[in-house]
């Protein structure tokens, strides 16, 4: 071995180890090394390359260094952005450290330890070839035997890993020297950087190649414990795959079998949930039915959702719960009268209505029909019926419904159908003799798809209800022992059929007296107790309650009447809030400043009597009005003019009062020739709310006489009624409205048709005593009393 002295700028190497007859790229960072780098170029391009011991040390010094490093020559140079610098290096033979300078850059002394170049040098010599190599091959039987197993252990390895590729493996079968072919292996393998210096840092090629043996052994058991690790993971990952998927399987063979856990649960809950239903036989069975459908139909499916709506609601009727009625008729009627001022009428038919049900212990019998005007407390009293016999209540409108189905439900073929109505309700009510509020029942229309009304005739019909069926629910329920009411505005256009099974009692409208009651004792305290308020804080003063029913509301129920005193309260309670008071009085300046200008105000009577201006009486539907009539004669052709606030049905009634004048003239003492010489315009001034109907006859005639004979009419006398062509006088309807009305105006005397006497029974004793009734069966009674002579 030829040891060489030699002294070249060094770089130490941080975590890389360099092998001679190795090529490597490498980055240089440190200003040190890229200095030793240049002074490299400057030269031949030779540079010494030792490994740092700690490849964290940032500055070496000489003790951070390997003692042995690689003699290099850069073949390659590039400048990297950010002061570094990649390069190129080719190992070309060990050498080791004899000093080393530490100034601008490393400058190492060291001694050349050339393997090769002895072989080489051996080999060209000729005539000692042969000895050489047969020095070497005896020297070298041990090497000869590393290296074999190197190479097998190595075979062996990469079977393994497949970390090297084939042509390096090949590419080794050419290298003879040992030395070079563990250098060689070195580089090629993943070692770690202590391995890899321990192999640098041996001279001795034998001992060299006995580590790097052991290394790969190493190695290879490394690689075949990991191998050993992965399968072992991979088949832990299977097993549990394998596992999941299997008990996927299973659950769906049980699903399949109707015994997976869930749908057990399911189904045993649907079972204890029917048997506490308490339903009759056949719903029973039906529901039982049903549910061994859904077992079968599987969890997930529609199927299945829609008999579970179905079961939900079978399970959900009241099939036996029953509220215990209170037999206590006094306690009812005490009820009755707290929630409702007046309406003695209707209370004392309830009150009969539930004494004969007592003694009777039935509930067979007419339907109780409550008609009126709206917000006359047709809801609440029903309601109210509710709470004094102790019952469930539940209302549905009936108003807008065109369909059939909508009171019996849609077969369960149609997707997405429900049960009726009356079904919803008895859900709802949760007690089999609720209270049942039928609302609205004249504003029911019928179409092409069925009658609500034929469907209605049965639930309300005592014989057939006890069996009522619904499309939706399909099997019998019973409701006979509900308690039907019903509700219209007007009986009109209520079918005829039901209108016989219902008794029907009259809420007619309320009297000023009557609503001034009903807004102090009911509706001032209830919306006080709504917003929270007592009766102390906020006080309405009886004047301010007039101008609320006579100024903002036109009704004859008390609907309005209730929303303007919740304003009134609501505006109170911010004026106290606002301005830190606490309480209010209302009185007609704070209505006004609360609620604005009055919006209507009552017409009144004509003050004095005058030709031709007769005050007649309209009902609305917003209660009674009354209804003045001007006529004036002119000398002209003959000319009817009628002009104002007439419908179809008042012209007529202009018409027939014209007519039966002129045929009369001579009863009057009128010229003969005034259809020929005098224009006559009939004149309705245009009230609040539009008017018509045939009770203006007799006023519309009694206005013409009173114009053409010159007697003045009484101005504190008002009529209603209708009039034939021969003069008789008809019957007319909202007796009670009109008469209210009039009293309000001013009015004391009233004409009415002999027919409405018996209405006069229903009107108030306010009325009564204030108001002087006259009936009438023929016009010319009309005239005498209501013209001067
Ligand atoms: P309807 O059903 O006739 O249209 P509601 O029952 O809805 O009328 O009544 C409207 C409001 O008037 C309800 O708050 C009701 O309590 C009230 N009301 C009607 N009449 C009376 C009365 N006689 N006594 C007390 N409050 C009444």
């Amino acid at each position: 071995m030829v040891s060489k002295r030699r002294t070249l700028p060094m770089i130490p190497l941080r975590g890389i180890t360099i092998f001679p007859y190795m090529v490597l790229h490498f980055d240089v960072g440190r200003e040190k090394s890229i200095a030793a780098l240049d002074e490299a170029m400057l030269k031949n391009q030779e540079i010494f390359l030792v490994p740092q011991k700690e490849s964290k040390v940032e500055d070496p010094t000489e003790d951070d260094l390997l003692e042995i490093g690689t003699l290099c020559v850069i073949r390659q140079l590039l400048k990297l952005p950010g002061n570094t610098v990649r390069v190129l290096v080719e190992g070309i033979s060990r050498g080791k450290i004899t000093s080393v300078k530490n100034g601008d850059f490393f400058k190492a002394t060291f001694q050349v330890i050339d393997e090769e170049v002895e072989e080489i040098s051996e080999k060209e010599d000729p005539i000692k070839n042969d000895e050489v190599v047969e020095v070497e091959e005896i020297n070298n039987v041990e090497i000869e035997a590393l290296v074999r197993s190197v190479k097998e252990t190595l075979h062996s390895y990469v079977r393994h890993t497949g970390y090297m590729p084939q042509e390096a493996l090949m590419s080794l079968e050419d290298i003879k020297h040992g030395g070079r072919f563990a250098d060689t292996v070195a580089s090629y393998l993943m070692l770690k950087p202590e391995d890899k210096q321990t192999l640098l840092k041996t001279i001795d090629v034998q001992e060299r190649l006995e580590k790097l043996l052991v290394m790969i052994n190493k190695e290879l058991e490394i690689a075949k414990i990991e191998k050993r690790i992965g399968t072992k993971v991979k088949s832990n990952i299977d097993k549990v795959q394998k596992e999941y998927y299997l008990r996927e399987q299973l659950k769906a063979i049980q699903d399949e079998l109707g015994e997976y856990d869930e749908d057990a649960k399911e189904y045993n809950t649907y079972k204890e949930k029917i048997e506490k239903a308490k339903m009759p036989k056949e719903a029973k069975e039906k529901a039982l039915y049903e549910l061994d459908r859904l077992r079968n139909s599987g969890s997930y499916s529609q199927e299945g959702g829609i008999i579970r709506t179905y079961l939900d609601w079978l399970i959900d009727l009241p099939w036996k719960k029953e509220t215990k009625d209170n037999q206590d008729i006094i306690r009812a009627r005490e009820i009755l009268d707290e929630d409702h001022y007046g309406l003695k009428d209707v209370k004392d038919r309830i009150i009969e209505y539930l004494a004969v049900k007592n003694t009777a212990k039935t509930m067979k019998g007419p339907i109780i029909c409550l008609v009126g005007p709206p917000g006359v407390g047709k809801t609440s009293i029903a309601k109210s019926v509710a709470r004094a016999i102790n019952r469930n209540f539940v209302r549905m409108s009936l108003g807008g419904m065109r369909d059939e189905a909508e009171i019996r439900g849609h077969r369960r073929t149609y997707v997405g159908s429900i049960p009726g109505r009356i079904i919803y309700g008895m859900r709802q009510a949760k007690s089999k003799n609720p209270l049942f509020l039928l609302d609205e029942i004249d504003k029911m229309a019928n179409d092409f798809r069925g009658d609500p009304a034929d469907a209605l005739l049965e639930v309300l019909d005592a014989e057939q209800n006890n069996t009522f069926r619904d499309h939706y629910l399909e099997v019998e329920m019973d409701l006979s022992k509900v308690m039907f009411i019903t509700t219209a505005n007007t009986l009109d256009t209520v079918p005829r059929p039901l209108l016989d099974r219902m008794e029907v009692i009259e809420i007619n409208g309320y009297t000023y007296e009557e609503k001034l009651n009903i807004a102090k004792r009911h509706l001032i305290p209830k919306v006080l107790k709504e917003h929270n308020v007592s009766d102390e804080t906020i006080k309405f003063s009886d004047n301010a309650l007039k101008l609320i029913i006579e100024g903002y509301t036109v009704e004859s129920g008390v609907r309005n009447l209730e929303r303007n005193i919740a304003s009134l309260i609501r505006k109170s309670i911010a004026y106290m809030l606002e301005n830190k008071k606490d309480s209010v009085s209302l009185n007609t300046k704070m209505v006004e400043k609360f609620l604005g200008h009055p919006k209507f105000m009552y017409e009144r009577a004509p003050k004095e009597d005058r030709v031709g201006v007769v005050t007649g009486l309209a009902w609305t539907m917003y209660g009674g009005d009354i209804l003045p009539i001007e006529v004036t004669v002119m000398d002209g052709s003959g000319k009817l003019e009628l002009t104002g606030q007439l419908g179809d049905v008042m012209k007529e009634s202009a018409k027939a009062a014209y007519s039966y004048v002129r045929a009369h003239v001579d009863d009057f003492k009128i010229t003969d020739k005034f259809y020929k010489e005098k224009d006559i315009h009939i004149h309705v001034p245009e009230g609040a709310v539009p008017k018509d109907g045939p009770s203006a006859g007799i006023t519309m005639a009694t206005a013409l006489v009173s114009a053409l004979t010159g007697r003045k009419a009484k101005h504190n006398v008002a009529m209603t009624g209708e009039i034939t062509l021969t003069g008789r006088v008809l019957p007319i309807g909202g007796l009670k409205e009109k008469s209210l009305a009039a009293a309000r105006a001013g009015v004391d005397t009233i004409i009415i048709p002999e027919k409405n006497k018996h209405d006069l029974e229903k009107l108030p004793p306010s009325i009564l005593d204030t108001v002087k009734f006259i009936p009438v069966k023929e016009i010319n009674e009309v005239l005498e009393n209501a013209l001067l002579k």
